[in-house]
């Protein structure tokens, strides 16, 4: 199998942020799979693209970036299958499916990273999720040196989760993704910024003006660094959202099955003052709060300051807790976000060095 010692990952993280480790593998078969060494539970990380991944530290701990690949069709009388390896880029893939008159993945294009991530989080955006296309994972399991075939529905997809965030954690990794598209197609324009879109738009039309959105809101992480959204939108109970609302009467809210509301955790810090906030190396993006950037730092620490400083804030103001959606990845394996130490507290201003643009 393919490997190599002391690799630098700073081109393989969004957030450009400069770290190595000291052994990474890019495993491309299962021979390669049933030779990675014995792992003990934290002391690796599984990598994709490096979009949704923040190194917090300079040395990272041993690398696994599985490179299988390869897209294979099968067409049926009204719907197609069509079988992904876990390295195809995201948006080459959805660009893929549309070359060829297969429709449903349109309004998920230009979300960066794999296709062997985009199950673990079940990306999602403009109405559409992973999981309303996704037919099953092949996952490998480290213990057992063997492949599964997990359904859609063991795959446990929510908002941002998945068995592969819980119970199947760090137990193996992905290999390959096999989805399921009618043939029978309808535009999905339930979102706002697609309603503009005539009924009946093509699926090129609809990826065009997903495209267009997203340019126009979101900064390309090759011209400037970041993860996309950093935290999650927060979810509250019924009778905190009422508290809220008492207060903040265009609170943006999304009421969810079970009686729960999801707030927009961008409009929460940008009530919060932190639009456009810069600190040294490291900011809140100008037009999209949830977004933090990387200007010029190397230091993953920084976004965590920055990180911690907005959860500050944001819960100063609104009593809620905003975590993050980007994984946390120390020498020691990945970290909860609340248990890594801020060692350079941002401080309110006291400072001198912050400044909103
Ligand atoms: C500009 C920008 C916009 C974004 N917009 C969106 C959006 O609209 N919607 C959305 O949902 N996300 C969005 N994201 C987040 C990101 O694109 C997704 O989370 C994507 O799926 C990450 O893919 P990756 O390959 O880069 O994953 P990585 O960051 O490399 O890894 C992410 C997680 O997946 C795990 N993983 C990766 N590959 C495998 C595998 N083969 N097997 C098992 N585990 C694996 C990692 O261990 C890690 O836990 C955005 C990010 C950016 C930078």
């Amino acid at each position: 199998m393919h490997s190599n010692l002391n690799y630098s990952l700073q081109s393989s993280n969004s957030f450009n942020i400069k770290a190595s480790c000291s052994h990474i593998y890019f495993p491309c078969t299962l021979e390669d799979l049933q030779q990675l060494p014995e792992l003990t539970a934290n002391n690796f990380y599984i990598l994709g693209e490096g979009s949704n991944t923040l190194f917090v530290e300079s040395q990272a701990p041993i690398i696994i970036q599985p490179k299988f690949t390869g897209i294979n069709i099968l067409e049926h009388e009204d719907h197609f299958i069509v079988t992904v390896g876990a390295a195809e880029n995201w948006h080459d893939l959805v660009c893929f499916c549309l070359q060829k008159g297969i429709y449903g993945l349109e309004n998920l294009a230009l979300i960066p990273g794999s296709v062997g991530a985009a199950p673990v989080q079940n990306i999602g955006a403009y109405g559409v999720e992973f999981a309303d296309f996704c037919q099953e994972v092949q996952w490998y399991e480290f213990a057992s040196k063997t492949m599964y075939s997990l359904t859609k529905k063991t795959c446990f997809f929510a908002y941002r989760e998945s068995t592969f965030k819980q119970e199947h954690y760090n137990k193996g990794l992905i290999t390959q993704v096999t989805f399921k598209f009618p043939k029978q197609w309808q535009a999905n324009l339930s979102y706002a910024g697609l309603s503009e879109l005539a009924k009946d738009s093509t699926a090129q039309q609809v990826m065009a003006q997903v495209i267009k959105l997203r340019s126009s809101k979101l900064p390309d992480p090759k011209e400037l660094p970041n993860a996309g959204s950093f935290f999650k939108n927060p979810i509250v109970s019924a009778d905190d959202f009422a508290k809220l609302q008492l207060q903040y009467p265009n609170m943006p809210n999304y009421p969810q099955a079970g009686g729960d509301f999801k707030l927009a955790a961008g409009w929460l810090i940008e009530q919060a003052g932190l639009k456009g906030f810069r600190h040294g190396g490291v900011g809140v993006h100008q037009q999209q709060a949830l977004v933090l950037v990387n200007y010029d730092s190397n230091l993953g620490t920084d976004i965590i300051s920055l990180a911690k400083y907005i959860q500050r804030k944001v819960a100063d103001k609104f009593s809620v807790v905003i975590v993050p959606e980007v994984r946390m990845i120390t020498c020691q394996g990945e970290r909860e976000f609340s248990s890594l130490s801020d060692n350079n507290p941002i401080d309110n201003g006291t400072n001198g060095s912050e400044k909103n643009d």
